[in-house]
């Protein structure tokens, strides 16, 4: 009945928005299929979630949610409030990126969006994104229909602009925990490209890196490229920095302890016989721990400025260097709730599905909801997406498969979904059903 009503509500009042493609599964799975791929349709970048936040609080509250929108930035907060209990968080982020698909598939994206530089990119949900927020849609549906098998707060948050790392900071400066219930216990999944459709992926401990945005800008004293004796030539200089910083992670660090100093961008000068009066790099730093974060931010520092010592310059052109404040700090997966997550998963897909992951050092914002005052515990959880039958080939023939991010990933949305909804939904039952 209720799946029968909301079909023809997507119907209704998506139409104008969200196109519905063809029926190709059960009838009981098709609204969250329709659902997904309208949403991979149509992705919406970093802080401009504004039409995928509101058709998902409309769908939130015609569930039966209490729904507050616009909450750090396109944020959505929707809460089921079934008696005295824990409180259990669950996360799902809204925005695609600046890439132009290349699945091939019949509801890919051909969505055109401005950036925040003006400029017009094709736009694409190459994160899994729309995966998240179908499974949590599918999992909202479960929770509130089945309310006699769990008592306590649900909160589901749609947390905006993850890939830029600003959403969940937005969400809690706007007072998440003090003006919703704080919560026990905070739950998120992410999509893997590693992982065939069916699995789930955990790891207790660091799961996902510290993330650092750094601008240095090294100066110097330009002029003719036949007298460079005249000048202090900044590109030279720049690239002993560059040779200099490898030696951080291999000879500062600790070899226990991960870190990646990446220079990602070089850019100086106009003409072969000019001399520059400045380089400017971009890196990115990543770590698991604050002592080895703030251990590599200090050396680059120390060895750009002795560096430029050492050239002869004036301290007046020493290099300036910015720690962007878009830092991303650590995944770290409570060990007790992941323990408690993995039983969960092994009931509900058979300990063969469940898989022991290692640690990644990309970023994900969704750290930050655990990294509180005082800390909430916190974990993701890694969903496997791919199509069973590419996963295979792919071993079989050693080919690459297509990571996150690229232009060529696509989930296999079925079974996906399926697994994610299924596993969200005993795991918050798991969760409200402890005892303390
Ligand atoms: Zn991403
Ligand atoms: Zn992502």
């Amino acid at each position: 009945m209720k799946i029968k009503f909301l079909r023809k509500f997507f119907l209704l009042s998506f139409f104008s928005i969200f196109f519905l493609l063809e029926d190709i599964v059960a009838e009981k799975e098709i609204n969250l299929l329709d659902l997904y791929k309208s949403l991979h349709s149509h992705p919406e970048l970093s802080f401009q979630e504004k039409q995928t936040s509101q058709k998902l609080a409309l769908i939130l509250k015609n569930l039966g949610y209490k729904v507050t929108q616009e909450f750090g930035g396109y944020g959505v907060v929707a809460i089921l409030e079934n008696g005295k209990g824990k409180t259990v968080m669950l996360r799902a982020d809204m925005d695609g990126l600046p890439i132009e698909e290349r699945t091939g598939v019949s509801y890919a994206s051909r969505k055109k969006s401005f950036n925040s530089e003006g400029q017009e990119v094709y736009t694409m949900h190459a994160c899994g994104h729309d995966i998240h927020m179908t499974a949590l849609i599918g999992t909202a549906q479960n929770l509130i229909k089945n309310k006699n098998k769990w008592k306590g707060t649900l909160i589901l948050i749609l947390q905006p602009a993850e890939e830029v790392s600003g959403g969940a900071r937005a969400m809690l400066k706007n007072g998440l925990y003090s003006k919703f219930p704080r919560p026990d216990y905070n739950i998120a999944l992410h999509v893997s490209a590693d992982l065939e459709a069916g699995k789930v992926g955990y790891i207790p401990g660091y799961a996902m890196a510290n993330v650092d945005s750094v601008d240095i800008l090294i100066k110097g004293i330009g002029g003719h490229g036949a007298y460079p004796h005249k000048t202090k030539d900044p590109i030279v200089l720049a690239s002993q920095l560059v040779m200099a910083l490898q030696t951080i992670v291999s000879r500062e660090i600790s070899p226990l302890e991960p870190a990646v100093i990446t220079v990602g961008s070089f850019h100086a000068g106009t003409k072969h016989n000019i001399i520059p009066n400045e380089v400017k790099l971009q890196l990115t730093l990543r770590s698991y721990t604050d002592e080895v974060r703030q251990k590599t931010i200090d050396s680059i520092t120390r060895i750009a400025e002795n560096l430029a010592q050492s050239s002869g310059l004036p301290q007046s052109l020493y290099p300036e260097i910015v720690i962007k404040d878009e830092y991303t700090p650590a995944v770290f997966n409570d060990p007790n709730l992941t323990n408690k997550l993995r039983a969960s998963f092994e009931s509900s897909l058979g300990e063969e599905n469940v898989i022991r992951v290692l640690p990644v050092m990309a970023g994900e914002d969704f750290g930050m909801f655990g990294r509180t005052d005082p800390p909430v515990p916190t974990a993701l959880f890694w969903l496997g997406a791919v199509n069973q039958k590419d996963y295979k080939l792919a071993k079989e023939k050693n080919n690459t498969l297509p990571s996150l991010h690229s232009n060529q990933f696509l989930p296999d949305p079925v079974t996906t979904i399926k697994t994610g909804v299924q596993v969200s939904t005993k795991a918050l039952y798991d969760l409200f059903n402890l005892e303390d």
